[in-house]
């Protein structure tokens, strides 16, 4: 049915090609390129021992949006998947305007120079996406991407209005290492070292990072895993559900984080270990989050030892036919069963499985649109029957639980 061109070779990336060579009626050519060819080369193999799959592999460096370009000339996909990191999502749009082809991605851009992400610089390319006759996806990992599905969903089918979204992510998992980021390190600690953001009755308030004293956290039920301390993050989601969900008075970001991982961090940050400019180090430039990263255990390697699970989902409270309802949904994913399926840890495959969806819809035009899209934008119906088929079920309850007031 089409081509695919994922840039990026990392945790996320690996669990998309993996998947979508799993899908061959749909992706009926996969081409992996990114910074570091033997990465894709050895996720190549793997492909091609578990699924029998031939995938192509090209080197390419993602800031550079002409080279980028004439490699999709060359290749001519129908899509191209950008997991590679925030710093790239601007020459990648770029590339895909320029050799025509449409794109998606799994997190909104971040200039490499300061530590703050939002959509306004990806939003601004909606006249050049529609000028082309292309689509832009953003943000179709579990969260952002499943988090807001997850919304529009229950926008759909389930409330007149909802006027509290609570988005609860919950990794309950054990990787085995004293210190360790999910996903990529720099990006990780950027986002949660920020100062915290909610949108509450139109306006953004601010409250302290979560490595502060006075951050906000409550313990949460989790179902399957139990308790777990959750504190209130700022994560992309909440500004465009903030925008596309009418009605909504208040939404906030959970994140669960162990003492452990909150004392390290702390400890990192006042050191200077988390400082994002340069330094001089015996003549040489040097900045401390990148060498930091580069000591740092490797997310994509996290896997083999991984156990337990993760539980993401919402919680979301409005009202049905004039009455009060409070609904949840939400995934349980289990870090190993995932490391079996395609090398890789829950996180990775939470966002790569969502990542795969996205581009199966793309391709077969059942998501379809010129311009720039936020995923809520989008149908939900076919995704949400796709997560079920694809190894990421959910469960839709009552929710009679507890949040923080
Ligand atoms: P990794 O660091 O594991 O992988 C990033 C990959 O991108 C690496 O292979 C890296 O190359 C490659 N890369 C970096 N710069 C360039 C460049 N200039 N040109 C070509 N390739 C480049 O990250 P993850 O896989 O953990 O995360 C991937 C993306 O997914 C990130 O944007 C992250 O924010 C997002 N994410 C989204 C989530 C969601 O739920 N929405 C959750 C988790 C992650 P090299 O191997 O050479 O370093």
């Amino acid at each position: 049915m089409g081509k695919i061109l994922i840039i990026g070779a990392g945790g996320v990336a690996r669990v998309v090609a993996h998947k979508c060579a799993q899908v061959p009626e749909v992706f009926t050519e996969i081409i992996l390129a990114s910074r570091t060819l033997s990465k894709c080369n050895q996720i190549k193999k793997e492909i091609k021992e578990k699924t029998g799959i031939d995938i192509h592999t090209a080197q390419v460096d993602a800031d550079n949006a002409k080279e980028l370009a004439s490699l999709i000339k060359k290749f001519k996909p129908d899509l191209v998947a950008n997991l590679a990191l925030p710093y790239q999502d601007l020459s990648i749009m770029d590339a895909c305007l320029d050799a025509g082809v449409n794109y998606m991605d799994t997190a909104n851009y971040e200039p490499p120079e300061v530590a703050h992400f939002e959509y306004s610089w990806q939003w601004a390319y909606q006249e050049k996406f529609k000028k082309k006759g292309l689509m832009a996806v953003l943000g179709c990992g579990f969260d952002p991407g499943v988090s807001n599905i997850f919304c529009s969903y229950a926008q759909k089918h389930l409330f007149d209005q909802i006027n509290y979204i609570d988005i609860l992510d919950c990794n309950a998992g054990s990787h085995g290492h004293p210190f360790a980021t999910n996903f990529n390190p720099e990006i990780n600690i950027r986002e949660v070292t920020q100062v915290v953001r909610h949108w509450d009755e139109g306006k953004w308030v601010e409250t302290p990072p979560i490595l502060d004293g006075g951050s906000v956290h409550f313990t949460f039920d989790y179902p399957t895993v139990g308790p777990k301390e959750s504190y209130l993050l700022y994560h992309e989601e909440l500004e465009s559900l903030a925008k596309n969900i009418k009605g909504l008075k208040r939404i906030r970001f959970w994140m669960t984080f162990s003492d452990n991982y909150i004392t390290h961090l702390k400890v990192l940050q006042n050191v200077g270990m988390t400082r994002i400019d340069e330094v001089d180090y015996e003549g040489k430039k040097v900045i401390p989050i990148r060498f930091l990263k580069s000591i740092l255990p490797d997310p994509a390697k996290l896997g083999s030892n991984y156990t337990g699970k993760t539980v993401i989902g919402n919680v979301m409270t409005g009202t049905k036919n004039g009455k009060k309802k409070s609904v949840y949904i939400y995934n349980v994913c289990d870090h190993a069963q995932a490391f079996k399926e395609v090398g890789a840890q829950a996180i990775s495959y939470t966002t790569g499985v969502p990542a795969m969806i996205c581009a199966m819809l793309m391709i077969k035009g059942v998501w379809k649109g010129t311009g720039v899209f936020n995923t809520e934008q989008l149908d939900p119906d076919p995704f949400m029957e796709a997560l079920n088929k694809y190894g990421l079920p959910w469960t839709q309850t009552e929710f009679k639980g507890k949040l923080l007031e």
